[in-house]
């Protein structure tokens, strides 16, 4: 791999191309920064230099701070590692440098790299290039001045708009905000970049330093208004994290007493954030997610993806018009196969409605909109089976059906086609025992709805080909999804990992704990629904069906009681019907519905759980664990079992899967946070108070007792080692 550099070349015009290299997005590393003070001292010593130009390398500007330095802070608890570059390369050699820059954007230029391009005294762009200020995302602010010169260039309320909520925008937005003084095509970029430069030198373009501009800031109450609702909206959209109210601080530290002691509040702030559990948990992410697509005897053995051009997808309901939508908006064919006509025309109209909506939404154009539906053919029967390279099932969760439909398409297909399903739960062994083709097959487990969910699970069983595997995680890709590739178990790993969490819910309530307290406290936690509230939303239909499969496969512990069957039989299904735990209204938020109360005291009656008949006392930080450790104690199975290549994965299917919280790193990482042998010693205590739903599982205990983080690798248990 190529070592990080800087160049330069100085043209005859006297103008000084500096170039940033460092593929695949020219980040900037550690040496980036020294290189860039090397090769400007050498600019501004020249006498042959008048200018600068500051481009990026292979069509790219940058894509921003090197965040494997984060990483190594995290790790080593050494802030010195990163380096000062707010002042001694932005402010000092950039802005206040003695020949005028101008930034060449391209591709992108983000986070830190967009910082120093906001220092340079011009910014020209070519056409669609990225531009934005991610840092939030990685639980930090902006840390070379972004905070203090993006509200000087374009208005404060714009500025928060992309820092608070980390949207980028494209060159042309940033032209009409001016953020970037002229768009070009992109093979004119460096010869008018050149050309602006010499024009800033000739004094016929201004020469500006953004960090001086108050032109666009407002007066200072209206600041301090703008400010204090950014506030209080920071507030309800991004709980448990200090990024958010931090960049508020420190832009109006630099609105009332000048960009200067901005800069300086910036730098300081910026150290602090790095070290929060925020911003530990969102590198955490990052780089799990990154590390999904790397699967040992599949990802590096030499095996390049087969092209998939056609999909078949059998059965049009919920999972399979999301799927097929996913599939025609990355320009795959789809072939839709319903039993009836009736049928067939309601999925190709939920096809439409999911691609309509995201046009009203203003998130997909009219005419790629109308090019993707003409992506979708429907059909009864398999004629059109005959050359597809892929087939996703998704009918109802029937095994005698589903075994039926993949001897069926196996007969259907191509040889080379890849046999698919969508199942949630089914043994995919037991999918494909009636065919020969073992090897073909594979669970393509999306979540619902499928074409908005980010996860991927790409399941494959012991005779699973790794051909098969990396294509059906090329497709996941191409259709911009997270694909995790699991092991074949019941509820695979995220489904797996969290059935506890709606049983321990529903132990709670038992207990005689209240139930929208339980809610309340799991989303202040961060999960974005209390699993109540999740099972009003799901459907009870799916709580009933799911606690089967589970009961069946870990009867020792599923807990269960007659409360769904009781809210059924009086009406209710959820967000189905409008009632459930909650009250669901058109236009309004679910309503806690106090009229499901005696039903919940008529469960309560028959199973008889609560010690001595009276309420257990528990405190708040006891339901959110009671809660969640058993989640935990189901998750150390998963990784026992080898059922994820590594803990990380299920970090990240967990966020992507269940919307886990992202700053709190993913399951696992948030686990280690409090330690193995925290969790072990309350998962033992509980399980000898209320039984042994909450019996801690031998990996825990081992972890616990052996002192290892529980993202540690290497189990080797036998049924791990045989999966792998
Ligand atoms: P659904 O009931 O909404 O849709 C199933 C469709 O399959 C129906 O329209 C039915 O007419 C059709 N069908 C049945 N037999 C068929 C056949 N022989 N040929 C063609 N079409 C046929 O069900 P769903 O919620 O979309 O679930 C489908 C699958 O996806 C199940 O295996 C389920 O476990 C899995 N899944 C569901 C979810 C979820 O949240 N609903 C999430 C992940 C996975």
């Amino acid at each position: 791999m190529r070592q990080p550099r800087v160049i330069m070349e100085v043209g005859d015009d006297g103008v000084a191309v500096i170039t940033v290299s460092n593929p695949p997005v020219n980040a900037l590393a550690l040496t980036i920064f020294d290189g860039l003070k090397e090769k400007y001292a050498e600019a501004m010593r020249r006498d042959d230099v008048k200018a600068v130009v500051l481009a990026g390398d292979a069509g790219k500007f940058s894509g921003g701070f090197d965040i494997n330095v984060f990483e190594r802070v995290h790790k080593t608890g050494d802030a010195s590692i990163l380096p000062e570059t707010s002042i001694s390369v932005a402010v000092n050699v950039i802005e206040d440098g003695k020949k005028p820059t101008v930034a060449a954007l391209q591709g992108l230029a983000l986070g830190g790299g967009l910082e120093l391009a906001l220092a340079a005294h011009a910014r020209i762009a070519a056409p669609k290039t990225l531009l934005g200020l991610p840092e939030l995302t990685l639980g930090v602010i902006p840390g070379s001045g972004g905070t203090q010169r993006l509200p000087r260039l374009i208005g404060l309320p714009k500025a928060l708009e992309l820092m608070l909520f980390s949207k980028p925008i494209t060159s042309e937005e940033g032209n009409d905000l001016g953020l970037v003084d002229a768009v070009v095509p992109s093979d004119e970029l460096i010869k008018a970049s050149r050309q602006w430069a010499l024009d800033i030198i000739e004094r016929r373009k201004p020469w500006i330093r953004s960090l001086h501009r108050i032109d666009k800031l407002g007066s200072v109450p209206e600041v301090v208004d703008i400010i204090k609702t950014a506030r209080q909206q920071a507030k309800q959209s991004f709980k448990n994290v200090p990024q958010h109210q931090a960049c508020l601080d420190v832009i109006e530290e630099g609105i009332i007493h000048g960009g200067y002691h901005g800069i300086l509040k910036e730098s300081s702030v910026f150290k602090d954030l790095i070290f929060t559990d925020a911003s530990k948990g969102l590198v955490h992410a990052f780089f799990s997610q990154r590390a999904t697509s790397k699967v040992p005897n599949v990802s590096d053995i030499g095996l390049k993806p087969r092209k998939i051009s056609k999909v078949a997808i059998i059965g049009g309901g919920l999972m399979g018009s999301g799927i097929a939508t996913a599939l025609i908006l990355s320009n795959i064919y789809v072939i839709l196969k319903e039993i009836n006509s009736e049928y067939l025309l309601k999925g190709i109209k939920a096809i439409e409605g999911n691609v309509r909506s995201l046009v009203s939404r203003k998130k997909l154009a009219k005419d790629k909109a109308e090019k993707a539906l003409l992506m979708v053919k429907g059909t009864l029967d398999y004629t059109d089976f005959k050359d597809v390279d892929m087939v996703i099932e998704a009918v109802v969760e029937h095994i005698p059906l589903k075994q039926k439909i993949f001897a069926d398409i196996e007969k259907a297909c191509p040889p080379h086609c890849i046999l698919a399903s969508n199942t949630s739960t089914i043994d995919l062994n037991v999918v494909g025992e009636k065919t020969k083709s073992q090897d073909r097959i594979i669970g393509a487990h999306f979540f619902s709805p499928a074409h908005v969910m980010p996860l991927l699970e790409v399941v494959r069983t012991e005779k699973t080909s790794a051909q098969v595997i990396l294509d059906l995680m090329n497709v996941g890709k191409i259709i911009k999804k997270v694909p995790v590739v699991v092991g074949n178990c019941t509820g695979f790993a995220v489904n797996r990992a969290f059935f506890p969490y709606s049983q321990s819910a529903h132990l709670l309530l038992h207990l005689g704990v209240d139930l929208f307290r339980i809610d309340q406290l799991i989303s202040n936690f961060g999960l974005p629904l209390g699993p109540f509230q999740l099972q009003d939303v799901a459907g009870y239909g799916v709580v009933v069906a799911t606690t089967e499969i589970f009961r069946t496969s870990f009867p020792d512990r599923t807990f269960q009681s007659p409360l769904v069957g009781l809210l059924l039989k009086n009406g209710r299904n959820g967000k189905n019907n409008g009632k459930g735990y909650y009250i669901f209204e058109k236009g309004s938020k679910p309503k806690p519905d106090p009229s499901v109360l005696p039903i919940i005291e008529e469960s309560r009656r028959t199973i008889n759980i609560m010690p001595g008949g009276k309420p257990i006392s528990v405190t708040d930080e006891e339901i959110i664990q009671m809660i969640l450790f058993p989640v935990v104690n189901e998750a150390c199975r998963v990784l026992d079992e080898g059922v994820v290549v590594r803990a990380s994965d299920l970090d990240t299917a967990s966020i992507l899967g269940m919307s886990f919280p992202s700053y709190r790193g993913g399951i696992i990482f948030w686990a280690d946070t409090i330690g193995a042998d925290i969790i072990y010693k309350s998962l033992q205590k509980w399980s000898e108070l209320y039984g042994n739903f909450f019996r801690p599982s031998r990996y825990l205990e081992e972890r616990a007792t052996r002192g290892i983080p529980l993202s540690a690798p290497a189990t080797t248990s036998p049924a791990a080692k045989a999966r792998l």
